[in-house]
């Protein structure tokens, strides 16, 4: 025998129980978001590798180390898709959707990619689900979509839910702040991990996030960047915070969260849930007000959010869903007779299937216990019916095919 054939590291098969969560975590995410006026979008799984560099940024861990990107036999770089927003924004570009009215509201669901460190929530291929508003500045949308997947999070009964937002500023100020952040990192370099300590030019920002018991001390003492808020981000910011509060969302405002990707400006946020462990963020997003101009497309204001879904079912956000029931199960052996029945109850509306294994009309009767199925209907050989209720247990001699429907269809007793 041939040694096995596995999924690749960082892969998951979602098999049929898991798909039938994922199915109800997506009906129920779509009501939501449709509601409120997103309407869906698809972008393709991979896209030319400079979206991304320039899109995400040459600085993050992302673009730097985590991405899949390969030439085609054409001998252009392409790369499988790490984030959305980034193909959002150039469908919003290349479709000129800045001539619609404003803002556009998009939603999306499907497969992302990036070679991670694979553990418990964390993947190289995940799902996401994602909400983009472009064309807007209004703190409104902001405090909308961070509302929007609270409220998701909250209705398919993702547990212990925790909201923090902040406010990153302009880049101007960002500018002013990170030279103040660096100037403390230098002060105090001997302290940190060599892993910040060889970022401090790049993106010392990312200091807040390590977990080197150093690092986390020189941190304590670090310029926060609220203080440096020019007063129209900050009374951005204040307005952001006024509408969660009308809406009734608990957050917790937490200056030192940074985000992994460069084009974020102003409202930050990211939602955890206490359920989970070291990867505890269910989703997260922000304002990115130059992102579209980056991409070569006209000044456009957007804010967004993604969230894994894998992430969202292991925090117990997967719906109850009842299996479709089985209303007629059909004895064998199949031939055209029986094919017919089961279409003709198909197209009734009913839930029908064949007997495709061969059994005895016995074995068939104990495989319609083990599916709950309701009916069994069998054919003698003068080609008339027999049918069984399952729950009742009474069986009644049937004409044709048609009067089986029929009787099934009335249910519940023949
Ligand atoms: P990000 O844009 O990186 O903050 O990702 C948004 C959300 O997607 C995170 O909060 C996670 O829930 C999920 N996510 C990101 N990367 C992964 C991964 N490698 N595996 C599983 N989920 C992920």
């Amino acid at each position: 025998m041939s040694s096995k054939v596995q999924a690749p590291r960082g892969t998951q098969d979602v098999l049929p129980e898991q798909a039938a969560a994922r199915a109800a975590f997506e009906t129920r995410a779509r009501e939501v978001l449709e509601q409120a006026g997103y309407a869906r979008i698809e972008t393709p799984i991979f896209e030319h590798t400079e979206l991304f560099a320039r899109g995400v940024g040459e600085s993050t861990d992302i673009v730097q180390k985590e991405m899949y990107t390969f030439d085609d036999a054409g001998g252009r770089s392409l790369t499988l898709r790490p984030e959305g927003t980034a193909a959002v924004c150039r469908a919003y570009v290349e479709h000129g959707m800045h001539k619609l009215a404003q803002p556009v509201k998009l939603w999306y669901l499907g497969p992302f990619f990036r070679y991670e460190r694979a553990q418990a929530g964390r993947y190289r291929q995940f799902w996401q689900i994602g909400a983009e508003a472009l064309g807007s500045e209004d703190p409104a949308v902001d405090a909308e979509t961070i509302l929007l997947l609270a409220t998701i999070l909250g209705e398919v009964g993702a547990r212990g839910i925790q909201v923090r937002v902040s406010s990153l500023g302009k880049l101007s100020s960002r500018l002013v702040y990170r030279e103040a952040l660096q100037a403390h990192l230098r002060a105090n370099a001997e302290r940190l991990s060599e892993e910040v300590r060889g970022r401090i030019d790049l993106n010392p920002l990312r200091a807040f996030d390590s977990d080197h018991p150093g690092t986390q001390e020189v941190m304590r003492t670090a310029p926060l960047l609220r203080d440096f808020l020019e007063p129209d981000d900050a009374e951005h910011f204040a307005t952001v915070l006024a509408l969660l509060d009308a809406a009734g969302v608990t957050y917790e405002v937490d200056p030192t969260l940074v985000r992994g990707l460069d084009y974020y400006a102003r409202t930050v946020f990211e939602i955890h849930s206490t359920e989970l462990g070291a990867q505890s963020a269910l989703g997260g997003g922000g304002r990115y007000d130059g992102l579209v101009e980056q991409i070569g497309g006209p000044p456009t204001p957007g804010m967004g959010w993604a969230a894994g879904v894998e992430r969202i079912l292991l925090a117990g956000g997967s719906p109850p869903h009842a299996t479709p029931p089985v209303d007629l199960l059909v004895a064998g052996p199949v031939g055209p007779d029986q094919f017919r029945l089961v279409a003709d109850a198909r197209r009734a509306g009913l839930g029908a299937q064949l007997d495709l294994a061969g059994r005895s009309l016995k074995g068939v009767l104990k495989q319609a216990n083990r599916i709950d199925a309701r009916y069994v209907a069998w054919m003698h050989e003068d080609a008339t019916w027999e049918l069984k209720d399952m729950q009742g247990g009474e069986q009644v001699a049937v004409a044709d095919a048609d009067a089986v429907v029929r009787d099934v269809l009335r249910g519940p007793s023949l």
